[in-house]
């Protein structure tokens, strides 16, 4: 179980989703990734194999720009420490992307049920079902409405998980939820601006105002704050 960071605001969010994973380089990874809605509204995806310095070679390469986005460093549980199986995950219409830490114990079932649906895998990993399922949700029966998607596809899941989920028709949202224990997530405040963290360090620089997701918890961050739910999107006070 790795590290997550997530940022929206007015910065641009790849040196802050970048600077936070070095920060938590000491938890130990073998590969990273992130993810940006860009300028054109599309969400831009850059992942490596090994350390950090590969992932920020390849931003360097190929920037990304945008207010915000999500960060992933790997520990792998499901799948070799390549890049096709480092996060974010993306579903197949590009429309969202998820970061997660810990482990899907169920997800061969939960995978032959989506590929049974129709939903392709392009990963070996256990957390890509979680991309597909809260696609099924966002499109099926949700209408649009992402922290209730992500709510409904987080009740299949088995084991523990952190998640960050975020939706390219949504640049203004995240959604973080938490399941068991998978290691923190700290939710940070700033003046218009909102961190998301598995682990304080990553984002001490930023802000030193904290409030951190308990296990069946979701939050909805947009720039100016986050709302706290539980799974059965009840609103709780944190
Ligand atoms: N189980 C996931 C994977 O293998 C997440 C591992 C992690 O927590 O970094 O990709």
């Amino acid at each position: 179980m790795c590290g997550i960071v997530g940022y929206i605001g007015g910065q641009e969010a790849a040196p802050v989703v970048l600077s936070g994973l070095q920060q938590l380089e000491y938890r130990g990874y073998d590969s990273a990734g992130l993810a940006v809605i860009g300028e054109n509204g599309d969400i831009q995806v850059r992942r490596e194999a090994g350390k950090l310095v590969n992932l920020a070679r390849c931003v360097q390469d190929q920037p990304v720009d945008g207010q915000i986005g999500i960060g992933h460093t790997r520990w792998a549980t499901h799948g070799p420490p390549n890049q096709r199986n480092a996060h974010p995950h993306s579903s197949t219409d590009g429309e969202l992307v998820v970061v997660q830490n810990g482990i899907v114990e169920n997800f061969l079932a939960l995978r032959q049920t989506l590929q049974d649906e129709g939903y392709q895998f392009e990963s070996d990993t256990d957390t890509e079902v979680i991309v597909h399922l809260v696609h099924r949700y966002y499109h099926n029966g949700c209408n649009g409405d992402l922290p209730a998607s992500v709510r409904q596809a987080i009740q299949h899941l088995q084991g523990p998980s952190a998640i960050v989920v975020m939706s390219k028709s949504k640049p203004d949202q995240l959604v973080a939820a938490r399941l068991g224990n998978a290691g923190g997530v700290a939710i940070g405040a700033g003046e218009g601006e909102m961190f998301i963290a598995s682990d304080i360090p990553a984002i001490l620089r930023y802000t030193r105002e904290m409030t951190f997701l308990e296990s069946r918890q979701i939050a909805v961050i947009d720039p100016n704050g986050a709302n706290f739910y539980d799974f059965h999107g009840i609103a709780v006070e944190t």
